[in-house]
């Protein structure tokens, strides 16, 4: 019987496939697909596993002593018998022979289909033999990581389309994906993800929509009502998830699919088009990337530089150890020689929040948790509060600055004592290289606008930075006081809110009279939703996903800017829903 589900459409597009399910935080494993020729191996793995844990169990009950109440020899018996069942290791067996899962993958996926078994059974004491099972699969899965297979690694690595034996395509899910575990999908074999957590504007379904991937986050139940191989529909418009759906709906979605790709290849052909509005106006359209391999994705998209490069995405997932300065240099190096001579800007490292280091912070050393994440020890306050670190990037990225035009972006200042830090590191970062002999081309500095408090004080960052991005994730996260990543108040994640409109317009007027330039390179610049509000608020510079660019360009194409600011004071005095209809009004064809 088909079920619907609703969650938070983040990435468009529909997607159609087999559910294959990585497992909830319980069991923390990494989880990858095997080649072919690794299958043999990876089953003999598993067998060894079981074989080892067998012999513990065999060992510790004869160890017992003849007092030991007799339940303690029972449960060794049940905890034997489930250790040697088929039911688990026979079905394991099976996910990595037919499907490709590594051996840790494949248990924890037959614990969670057992697990929900127990679930329904109606005698108690069967249904409290689940945490038997549990603890059987985490001795098991200990068993595997002292005896561990090829690839390896951290969570959901090497999903390579050449090493996964299903025929038919795949949608992910899972009860959260970690940014730094969302890059593998580069890569992968996946067409489509649904994830029971997050928001609109997590990083998580940032890189979704960077991969123009179909996504739908926040599906609450999803990765406990799903089952591995269920044939699943994802509308990444309307946030809807459609399991086991019925051959007429099926129809109706696969319809659907190709319309949107047919629309996507028509919009490609504007790749080459300038983007200027129907007054004559030029737009710069700029790109924003995670690794230095997007930057040929972006110039191929027809952006016209990087105007955001997450560097922090260097940062995540390498355990205690962060890249050093030659690492990141290589990274910022690869990504300017890709833009040959267009800017890019590499933004300091911006961890924290829902982009944890791997490595604790002293603050975290200090307390033993953060206590509010998003309000604590992120972006440019970990780097000053990190020097030699901060240094050693500013460092790296200094010396890419030859292999064309580097500009660097600092996250999430706020206050003038930061302003000061922030340069001295540089200049000192500067004369380092100097002293050292190494080159340098001169490379503007820029500042992001990501707190309220920045934007309506924006004097000292105007005196001291060469131009301005405007942050709108983090600004309207801090404005409204939501959690970008929690899905329970991501109802209240307004970009429309007033309040938040009235910031942008400030920080663009402001900056514009500055004589400097601005940008905005948060979500809402690749929502066409908004393109024709930012044109009449003066914005002439948008940073996006390389995937949402033909999209914003065909609008920018079919705008009049100047004839859309004669409507902006009123969109900025009406309240929300009223602001929607008066940029509507805007709009080619509705006058
Ligand atoms: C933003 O806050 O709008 C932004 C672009 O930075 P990030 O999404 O990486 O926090
Ligand atoms: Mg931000």
């Amino acid at each position: 019987m088909s079920i619907q589900l609703f969650g938070i459409p983040v990435s468009h597009g529909v997607a159609i496939g087999r559910a294959v399910l990585v497992a909830s935080s319980r069991v923390d494993v990494a989880h990858y697909f095997i080649s072919p020729p690794q299958v043999e191996m990876e089953v003999e793995r598993l067998l060894r596993a079981r074989d080892a844990v067998a012999a513990e169990f065999d060992q510790l009950k004869q160890e017992l002593p003849a007092d030991a109440p007799a339940e303690l020899a029972a449960l060794l018996d049940v905890h034997l018998m489930l250790v040697r069942d088929d039911a688990l290791i026979g079905v394991a067996r099976n996910w990595i022979v037919e499907r490709h899962y590594n051996a840790e993958w494949a248990l924890s996926s037959q614990l969670e289909v057992l697990a929900r078994q127990f679930d329904e059974m109606e005698d108690d004491y069967l249904r409290e033999r689940k945490a038997d099972l549990e603890q059987v699969v985490e001795r098991l899965l200990a068993a595997l990581v002292r005896s561990p297979g090829e690839p390896a690694g951290g969570a959901l690595p090497l999903m390579n389309a050449r090493d996964f034996a299903g025929p038919d395509p795949v949608v992910l899910v899972a009860s959260d994906v970690a940014p730094a575990d969302m890059l593998q999908f580069k890569r992968s074999v996946f067409t489509g993800f649904i994830t029971d957590v997050g928001g609109r504007t997590s990083h998580t379904a940032i890189v979704a929509r960077s991969m123009a991937i179909p996504a739908v986050v926040g599906a609450r139940e999803a990765s406990r009502l799903i089952r591995p191989d269920d044939w699943i529909v994802i509308d990444g418009d309307c946030g809807v998830v459609i399991v086991d759906p019925s051959p007429i709906m099926l129809e109706e979605y696969r319809f659907r699919q190709r319309h949107s790709e047919l629309e996507r290849a028509r919009l490609d052909r504007l790749r080459l088009t300038p983007a200027v509005t129907l007054d004559g106006q030029p737009v710069e359209l700029l790109a924003n990337i995670g690794q230095p391999e997007e930057a040929a994705i972006a110039l191929q998209a027809g952006a016209v530089g990087i105007g955001l490069y997450r560097s922090e995405f260097l940062f995540l997932n390498r355990g205690a150890e962060l890249p050093n300065e030659d690492q990141q240099f290589e990274a910022y190096r690869d990504a300017v020689r890709a833009m040959q001579g267009l800017p890019v800007t590499i933004r300091t490292v911006d961890v924290g929040a829902d982009k944890p280091l791997d490595r604790l912070t002293i603050q975290e050393l200090r307390h033993g948790h953060v206590l509010n994440p998003a309000l604590g020890l992120r972006a440019i306050r970990w780097s000053l509060s990190e020097p030699a670190m901060f240094r050693q990037q500013l460092r790296a990225i200094l010396r890419a600055s030859v292999y064309g035009r580097v500009r660097i972006l600092i996250p999430m200042i706020t206050h003038e004592v930061q302003v000061h830090a922030t340069l001295d590191a540089l200049a000192r970062a500067r004369r380092q290289l100097e002293e050292a002999g190494r080159p340098i081309a001169p490379v503007e500095v820029g500042v992001m606008i990501e707190v309220p408090a920045a934007a309506l004080h924006l004097r000292p960052f105007l005196r001291h930075f060469d131009f301005v991005s405007i942050g709108t994730n983090d600004l309207i996260q801090y404005t409204l006081a939501i959690d970008r990543a929690d899905d329970a108040v991501s109802h209240l994640y307004d970009p429309w809110h007033p309040a938040v409109l009235k910031l942008i317009a400030l920080v663009i007027e402001q900056v514009t009279a500055a004589g400097k330039p601005v940008s905005v390179c948060g979500e809402m610049a690749g929502d066409p939703a908004f393109t024709e509000l930012f044109l009449a608020m003066g914005l002439r510079s948008f940073s996006m996903h390389p995937a949402q660019l033909a999209a914003i360009k065909h609008r920018i194409l079919r705008a009049d800017a100047q004839r859309l600011s004669t409507f902006l004071n009123e969109v900025l005095n009406a309240d929300g829903p009223e602001a929607r209809a008066l940029v509507l009004l805007g709009r080619p064809g509705s006058h």
